[in-house]
C-alpha cells in the first residue's frame, strides 16, 4: 500500500470469497460429530453407514475438486476409489504388508492413474471427456473381474484387518470412525482452502473460461492435470479407509454405478463446495435408510426425490446454506486512495521493433482468414489494425498469441521467435490480451479475475497471495475498478466488464497489449475514458496492438496503423495518410467511392 497516502482508512485487505465461517464453530461441530457414536448408543449396523459415509465423502470432496472447481467430468471416480481399496485390501492379506504402507501404495496408484486420465484432457473436453472416463472406468472393472489371478476376480478381497498404530489397534467400531472423520476433516479443510490458491484461482478459471484462462498465462493443460491427480488421489484415501473399514471388497463395490453414485452426491450438496460434497454423501446414503419403510417402491421414490432436489437446487443443498450467510455478509469499505498506483513503466530503449510478423498465413480449409502478412509494431506506439468484418483482424490476433498456430510464417516477440509457444507461455513473456466478446471468469470476483492475471509466470512481484492481491488492486484502480472489487463479474454492466478484461491483462506486467475492438458496445462517456486510459497507457510505453472501428478512437491514439483486406495488408501508415489511401477508401466504400476519389 502506498504509505504516503493521505488518507487513514482502513486499506483494502485480501478478503476470501466465503461466508466468514468461524474456525471455533467449526471445530466444535467436528469434534461433536465424532463422539456421537460414544454419547448415544448405535447399532453396528449405523455405524457402518457411517463409516462409508466417512470414507466416500472423502471421494466427492475429489469431485468437487475436478469438477466443481476445475469444470472437468469425471465418471471414472469409483476407480480410483477402488485402487485404494485394493492396495490395501490385496496388500494387506496377500502380500502381508502394513496398513499404512498399503495405504501410501493405493494413494500413489490412484495419482497415477489420474494423473493419466488427466492427461487425456489435452486433446478432449466436454462429452469426449465424459466418454473417455467411462471408458476409464470399464477398463478398470472388466480388469478386476477377469484378471483373477492377481485380483481374485468376482469373489473378492475378505479378511482386510483394521490399521494399527504404535500397538494401538482400530478394532472398535466407534474409535475407527473416529480415524476416518480425521482424514475426512483433513480432505474437507484442505478442498475449502484449496479456491483461495493460486492453483485453486487457476481451476476455476479454467471452469469458467479455459480459452481466457489460457491466455492469461495459466498453463491450463497442468492445471486440469493437477486437479485429476488431486480427485484421484482423494479417492484412493477414501477407498483405503472403506477396505479396512469394511474388511471385505469386491469389483461391485467399484463400478460405473458407483462413480455415478459419486457425482450425484457431488452434485447434490453443491458441486463447487467443500461442504457441500459432505452433506450431498451424508443426505445420499441416510436416503434410501429413510425410504426403506416404503418398501416395494422405495427405489423409485428415492430416485424421484433425488431428481426432485436436483431440478429444484441447481446449487446444491449447501447452496441453500451458503445464500442464507451471504445475507448477513458486509462488503467491506474500499479505501482507493490507499491503494499503490499501478507500477507500469515499459522500457522504450531498445530500437529494435516489439513484434515482428513475418509473412504470417491462417488458413481455415480454403478460407485464407490471414495471407501472408508482415507487420512491425514499434516500441510504446499504438499500432491500429483497421478493416471491414471477417478481413481477418481477429484471426491475427489469435494467431498472434497463441490461440491458432500458424499455417507458415513466423513471429518474433521481443528478439524470441514464439511462432510455436503455447498462449500461456507467450502471455509469460508479456502478452496480454482482451477479447472483442468479453471473456471473463463470469462467477468470480472482479478481483479474483484480475488475481489470475497477476499470478502469469514470470511475473515481477511473485507468488505470494498480498503480492497478487496487491497488484491486482492497482490494476482496477487504473481502470477506475476498485470499488467493485467484490461484486461478481457477471453482475457488472457491460461497460465495467470491459476495463475489468483490460484491468486483468494489465495485472500480468504486460510490454504488449492486444486490445481487440476495446471500444465495441460502449456508450459515448465510455468510448471518450477508454480513449484516456489509452493514452495513460501510451505515456507509461505501453506498446499498444489495437484493432478498433472507432474512426475518432482511432485518430485520437493510433501512431501507424495497417489496413487488411481479405486477410492482406492493402495499406500502412500515418492515420491521416492512411485514412484518405484511395484503396482504404475502397474497401470500405466499395469500388464507387474509389472512382469518385
Ligand atoms: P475480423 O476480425 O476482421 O472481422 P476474422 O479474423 O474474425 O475477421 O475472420 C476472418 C475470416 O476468417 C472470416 O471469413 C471468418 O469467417 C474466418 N474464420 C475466422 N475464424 C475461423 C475459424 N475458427 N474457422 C473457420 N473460419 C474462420
Ligand atoms: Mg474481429
Amino acid at each position: 500500500m502506498n504509505p504516503l497516502s493521505a488518507s487513514t482508512g482502513p486499506a483494502p485487505q485480501a478478503r476470501t470469497a466465503r461466508p466468514s465461517f468461524s474456525a471455533v464453530t467449526a471445530i466444535v461441530i467436528a469434534i461433536a460429530v465424532a463422539l456421537v457414536p460414544f454419547v448415544f448408543p448405535l447399532t453396528p449396523y449405523v455405524l457402518n453407514i457411517f463409516m462409508q459415509a466417512a470414507t466416500y465423502a472423502i471421494a466427492v470432496l475429489g469431485m468437487t475438486v475436478v469438477l466443481g472447481y476445475t469444470g472437468q467430468i469425471n465418471l471414472a471416480q469409483a476407480t480410483f476409489f477402488g485402487l485404494g481399496a485394493y492396495a490395501v485390501g490385496l496388500g494387506t492379506v496377500v502380500l502381508g504388508l502394513n496398513f499404512w504402507l498399503t495405504l501410501l501404495l493405493g494413494i500413489g496408484l490412484a495419482t497415477v492413474a489420474g494423473f493419466v486420465l488427466g492427461l487425456t484432457t489435452l486433446r478432449l473436453g466436454g462429452h469426449y471427456l465424459a466418454m473417455i472416463t467411462i471408458s476409464f472406468q470399464q477398463i478398470f472393472d472388466l480388469v478386476m473381474v477377469n484378471w483373477a489371478s492377481v485380483t481374485q476376480g468376482p469373489d473378492g478381497v475378505a479378511g482386510i484387518q483394521r490399521p494399527s498404530i504404535f500397538g494401538f489397534l482400530f478394532a472398535d467400531d466407534r474409535v475407527y470412525l473416529v480415524l476416518c472423520l480425521v482424514f475426512l476433516y483433513a480432505a474437507v479443510a484442505f478442498v475449502w482452502w484449496l479456491p483461495q490458491t493460486r492453483i485453486g484461482r487457476a481451476m476455476r478459471a479454467v471452469r469458467e473460461n479455459e480459452l481466457a484462462a489460457e491466455v492469461t498465462g495459466v498453463d491450463t493443460l497442468r492445471v486440469k492435470v493437477t486437479a485429476f491427480t488431486m480427485s484421484a488421489a482423494l479417492a484412493g484415501v477414501g477407498g483405503a479407509f472403506y477396505a479396512a473399514g469394511f474388511a471385505y471388497i469386491s469389483p461391485d463395490n467399484f463400478n460405473f454405478a458407483r462413480s455415478i453414485e459419486f457425482l450425484t452426491m457431488t452434485l447434490l450438496g453443491g458441486v463447487d463446495s467443500a461442504f457441500g460434497g459432505v452433506f450431498g454423501t451424508g443426505l445420499l446414503i441416510v436416503l434410501p435408510e429413510w425410504l426403506r419403510f416404503l418398501k416395494d417402491i422405495y427405489l423409485a421414490v428415492y430416485g424421484l426425490a433425488v431428481i426432485l432436489i436436483m431440478v429444484f437446487l441447481p446449487a446444491g443443498i449447501w447452496g441453500i446454506v451458503r445464500g442464507r450467510f451471504d445475507r448477513f455478509r458486509k462488503t467491506p469499505h474500499v479505501d482507493v486512495d490507499r491503494i499503490a498506483p499501478l507500477e507500469l513503466d515499459v522500457s522504450i530503449a531498445n530500437p529494435a521493433p516489439i513484434l515482428r510478423f513475418e509473412n504470417v498465413a491462417k488458413h481455415f480449409g480454403g478460407v485464407k482468414a490471414v495471407d501472408g502478412i508482415s507487420i512491425e509494431v514499434a516500441r510504446g506506439t499504438v499500432h491500429t489494425l483497421i478493416g471491414p468484418n471477417g478481413s481477418g483482424k481477429t484471426t491475427t490476433l489469435n494467431v498472434l498469441n497463441g490461440i491458432y498456430k500458424a499455417t507458415s510464417g513466423r513471429i518474433v516477440f521481443d528478439d524470441v521467435d514464439i511462432t510455436a509457444m503455447s498462449p500461456h507461455q507467450r502471455a509469460g513473456l508479456g502478452i496480454g490480451r482482451t477479447f472483442q466478446n468479453i471473456r471473463l471468469f463470469a462467477s468470480m470476483s472482479v478481483v479474483e479475475n484480475v488475481m489470475v492475471g497477476a499470478q502469469r509466470a514470470n511475473n515481477p512481484v511473485g507468488t505470494s497471495r498480498a503480492a497478487l492481491f496487491e497488484r491486482a488492486m492497482s490494476a482496477l484502480k487504473f481502470v477506475g475498478m476498485a470499488e467493485q472489487m467484490h461484486m461478481t463479474v457477471k453482475n457488472l454492466p457491460y461497460g465495467h466488464q470491459r476495463l475489468v478484461e483490460i484491468a486483468r491483462a494489465l495485472a500480468g506486467h504486460p510490454s504488449f497489449l492486444l486490445l481487440d475492438e476495446p471500444a465495441a458496445g460502449l456508450n459515448l462517456t465510455e468510448k471518450k475514458s477508454l480513449g484516456e486510459l489509452l493514452k495513460r497507457l501510451k505515456g507509461h510505453g505501453m506498446t499498444i496492438f489495437l484493432i478498433e472501428h472507432d474512426i475518432s478512437l482511432i485518430e485520437q491514439v493510433s501512431d501507424t496503423i495497417t489496413v487488411l483486406n481479405f486477410g492482406k495488408k492493402i495499406a500502412q501508415g500515418e492515420p491521416g495518410y492512411v485514412m484518405r489511401h484511395p484503396d482504404v477508401v475502397a474497401a470500405y466504400l466499395g469500388e464507387s467511392a474509389h472512382a469518385a476519389a
